[in-house]
C-alpha cells in the first residue's frame, strides 16, 4: 500500500488505532494507579508512603485519566490531533510521545 508523505492528516488516521490503544492502556494504568494509592491511603502505614506524598500521586494519575478521558473524547468528535489553540495538526511523533496532546510544541509552550 502507497503512503502520501503530502497528507499528514491522513498519516495521523492511520495511526488512530494505535494512539487510541495507546491512551486506553494510559487509562486504564492510571485508574489502577488511583485504586491502588486510595487502598494505601486506608492502610495504617499508608503503604509506605507519606501521606502527602500519596496525595500529590493521586492528583497526577486523577489528571492523567482526566488528560487521557479527554483525549479519547476527541477521537470521537473527531477533533483529535488538532492543536487547540492554532489549528494546526500535531506532528504525529508528538502524539506517539503524547498521545493526550491538546497543543503543538509551540503553543504548549505558550500555555506555561
Ligand atoms: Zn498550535
Amino acid at each position: 500500500m502507497a503512503l502520501s508523505a503530502q497528507e499528514p492528516a491522513g498519516v495521523v488516521e492511520e495511526h488512530t488505532e494505535l494512539l487510541r490503544a495507546m491512551l486506553e492502556d494510559q487509562f486504564a494504568a492510571h485508574t489502577r494507579r488511583l485504586t491502588e494509592l486510595t487502598v494505601y491511603a486506608r492502610l495504617p502505614g499508608h503503604g509506605g508512603y507519606e501521606p502527602q506524598a500519596l496525595e500529590t500521586l493521586a492528583a497526577a494519575a486523577r489528571q492523567g485519566i482526566a488528560d487521557t478521558a479527554q483525549a479519547l473524547r476527541r477521537m470521537t468528535d473527531g477533533s483529535y490531533g488538532v492543536c487547540e489553540r492554532c489549528g494546526e495538526p500535531i506532528p504525529l511523533g508528538r502524539l506517539k510521545a503524547l498521545p493526550h496532546a491538546r497543543y503543538c510544541a509551540p503553543c504548549q509552550r505558550h500555555q506555561t
